[in-house]
């Protein structure tokens, strides 16, 4: 039975999670138990941490009383950090368990998230309002809560940066509009919460690149104390070289926060992929500036940004060299759309 065989009230429920920034516990998850065909809200379970095994039994079974059946089939999205947990107790209560796609879930779940959304306040609202955001590009941008951290700790985003989001953000925000005491309060709400790692010490160099550049080297070579391959302080002194015109270091920098930028971190990698471009098209190394600009346009295949600039500067430039001056077949895909 797929998805869209669903037919009768108790063949199917889905196990969804979404998370919400409490004041009292910072962010939590919410698990809860909907009904595919009425797509009502059966159950659900807040916890600060990932529920533990005894409270998606507990989940399932209040669920089951409160629609006074079973359900022949649960499913839940192949990428939630507890789908193996959810798979165990299935099995224990004897319902088939299956995983799925976002997409084949979609359908099913919109109802409830989208009325979750309009609870919820902060990054999505922001983003969602503005229209030259692709929703790809937003999804590209806020890392996968369970997913590795962007700053490349090796641990998962929330039990890392996560914390000290809002505050990163909003600290960078004051900075950009010439508020440096209110930039440095945040920043140090921020560093209360996950102290002073590699990627706290790189956004007071980046808060202090609006007032007082000296002060900005000062952090980052703190920084790379702590983690010398921190991929966002390498990012920054690559943009650093190219100010003083020293491409070859930039791209040494840019190369290195793309060796640690985690895979999934697509964002941040398409944006260093272009600006390492950029580094080799200044030193006229047209082949690597190709390369580098289509990687940057495969991350993120809605960036007309660099889809103009491949076009500009290499496909139509008669200064390159005839045989680069051609669109890879790997990127043709995305370049037809345009
Ligand atoms: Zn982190």
């Amino acid at each position: 039975m797929s998805l869209l065989e669903i037919k009768n009230p108790d063949d199917a429920w889905i196990i969804h999670r979404e998370e919400v920034d409490t004041l009292q516990d910072g962010i939590c998850d919410i698990y809860v138990v909907l009904d595919a065909i009425s797509r009502h809200c059966l159950e659900m379970e807040t916890s600060k941490d990932l529920p533990s095994s005894s409270q998606i039994l507990e989940l399932i079974k209040k669920s089951c009383s409160k629609a006074n059946t079973t359900p022949k089939k649960i499913y839940i999205l192949k990428k939630d950090p507890l789908a193996e947990v959810v798979q165990a107790v299935c099995s224990e209560l004897k319902i088939t368990f299956e995983v799925a796609t976002k997409k084949d879930l979609d359908p099913f779940i919109s109802d409830f998230t989208n009325s979750f959304k309009q609870f919820k306040s902060g990054k999505n609202e922001v983003l969602d309002k503005n229209d030259d955001v692709s929703q790809e590009e937003i999804d590209a941008f806020i890392p996968e809560t369970y997913g590795p951290c962007p700053c490349a700790s090796g641990k998962k985003y929330r039990f890392c940066c996560q914390k000290a989001f809002k505050d990163i953000t909003f600290a960078m925000c004051e900075a950009q509009d010439g508020h440096l005491d209110k930039a440095l309060f945040y920043m140090k709400q921020a560093e209360d919460k996950i102290g002073l790692t590699a990627e706290i010490l790189c956004r007071y160099a980046i808060t202090w690149s609006f007032f007082d550049r000296k002060k900005t080297q000062e952090f980052l070579e703190k920084a790379l104390v702590i983690n010398p391959n921190h991929p966002r302080t390498n990012y920054i002194l690559g943009i650093e070289s190219v100010e003083k015109k020293d491409y070859q270091s930039a791209i040494t920098y840019y190369q290195k926060a793309i060796d640690n930028y985690p895979i999934e971190d697509k964002f941040h990698l398409n944006e260093t992929y272009n600006n390492l471009g950029t580094a080799y098209y200044k030193l006229k190394n047209y082949q690597m500036t190709k390369e580098s600009w289509e990687k940057a346009l495969v991350l993120l295949p809605s960036d007309k940004m660099v889809a103009n600039n491949l076009f500009q500067c290499i496909y139509t430039n008669p200064v390159v060299p005839k045989e680069l001056r051609t669109i890879s077949p790997f990127i043709e895909k995305f370049i037809k759309k345009k």
